[in-house]
């Protein structure tokens, strides 16, 4: 029984019960809404400076500025790949299933979204107060801002660098030790988390778009077990099974949540504590992964952007196909790891290949539901990564 009662299993528990009792007790669910609320702003609390400590403590203790070269470029290859992978799963799938459109909702309102470019997006890359982005979130700013901190302390006399180094690493241990008490709550707070969403949202629109949900998440699912499992068994050569029965507490929270940042407190500590993955990788990359490497949101950028031109009658060119494998890489990347994000940068892919910015309001009512899907597997390639880099850097 003691065996049964684990967080993982709770969790699991968690998920269904909410789920039953979003369906059929849906006040008291909207009534509960604070409690996953706190559970969310615990996990957010200190996500910002875990960012910041970790990424620093995993640079700091490497043996070597080429280590961090070693592993930085490993990280971006692996990121890129597997997102350029999960978008060509998205048009692939989307060339073989027609979808029917006809009966389509057109949307209540189109959403206040501003439009995102590739100059905001290179605009949005170097912060000019780090104490603002520290405060607004801006976790791109902060890995930055750690990556040259981190590098700067390297070239310090050995005194200074002990004494910096040293502060910082205590820090990241009672930061995750904090993580660990709210790690605890899981159960709970997905509960009511996933009970709080099927109560406000109903299960009712999933049904209107029920084949554009279908082939999201079943690209979702083939991305997630095929395209990484084989790359988890063929370059990590392990059981990408065994991995996930270890590590599967953050995939879970991840579908509750739908942050990858908010989950990033429990990648660490499962990766590091039941999945083997090396304290310093992780330390490196699972945040970095957190913020920039979404293979769910790449692969949902991609079907939305087919579907919405079929619901519009525009026939997509090779070329525009093309415009949408590129652009719905880009709008990956620089989708925010917190819900919803991947709609807002849905607006670069739409704008490059000339679809209406309308049709974001047809598929708004199911992104939520969408979002649990593409943020677990968002979660799911940052572990894969961590664990092939982990194995590759440690021969
Ligand atoms: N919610 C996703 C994440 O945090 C991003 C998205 O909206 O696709 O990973």
């Amino acid at each position: 029984m003691k065996k049964f009662l684990t967080v993982e299993n709770l969790t699991v528990v968690g998920i269904v019960l909410g789920i039953l009792a979003g369906l059929f007790l849906p006040e008291v669910m909207l009534s509960l809404k604070v409690v996953g609320d706190t559970f969310l702003n615990l996990l957010k609390m200190i996500v910002i400076p875990l960012i910041f400590v970790s990424i620093f403590v995993s640079i700091a203790s490497l043996s070597s500025l080429k280590d961090l070269k070693d592993m930085g470029i490993k990280a971006v290859v692996y990121y890129f790949s597997t997102t350029a992978l999960a978008v060509l799963t998205g048009v692939v799938i989307t060339n073989i299933v027609k979808f029917d459109v006809s009966g389509i909702p057109k949307g209540e309102e189109p959403p206040q979204v501003a439009p995102f470019t590739v100059e905001t997006f290179i605009n949005n890359l170097i912060p000019s107060n780090i104490f603002q982005s520290f405060a607004e979130g801006k976790a791109i700013h902060v890995i930055l801002f750690s990556i040259l901190f981190a590098v700067a302390v390297v070239g310090l006399t050995e005194a200074k660098r002990e004494k910096v180094v040293g502060f910082f690493d205590g820090t990241n241990d009672a930061l995750m030790k904090i993580a660990r008490w709210i790690i605890a709550l899981t159960p709970v707070g997905v509960f009511s988390l996933i009970g709080y969403v099927v109560a406000d949202k109903g299960i009712g629109v999933i049904l209107s778009l029920w084949q554009y949900v279908a082939v999201v998440i079943g690209g979702i699912l083939f991305h997630a077990v095929v395209n990484l499992g084989l790359i988890a068994y063929l370059v990590g050569r392990f059981n990408p099974f065994d991995y996930f029965k270890k590590v599967r507490e953050a995939v879970l929270v991840a579908f509750s949540t739908c942050s990858s940042s908010a989950t990033l407190p429990v990648s660490l500590e499962v990766a590091t504590k039941k999945g083997g993955v090396d304290k310093k990788v992780a330390g490196f990359v699972l945040p970095l992964g957190a913020t920039v490497n979404m293979d769910g949101t790449a692969l949902y950028e991609a079907v939305a952007a087919v579907f919405i031109a079929s619901v519009f009658g525009i026939e997509l060119s090779l070329f525009q196909q093309v415009l949408i494998f590129i652009t719905a890489t880009l709008a990956a990347v620089g989708a925010a790891s917190i819900p919803s994000a991947g709609l807002v940068t849905m607006t670069l892919v739409f704008s490059a290949v000339g679809l209406p910015l309308e049709g974001i309001a047809i598929i708004i009512a199911v992104d939520r539901f969408l979002d649990m899907f593409r943020t677990a597997t968002n979660v799911w390639g940052d572990l894969i990564g961590a664990k092939i880099i982990s194995r590759l850097t440690n021969k």
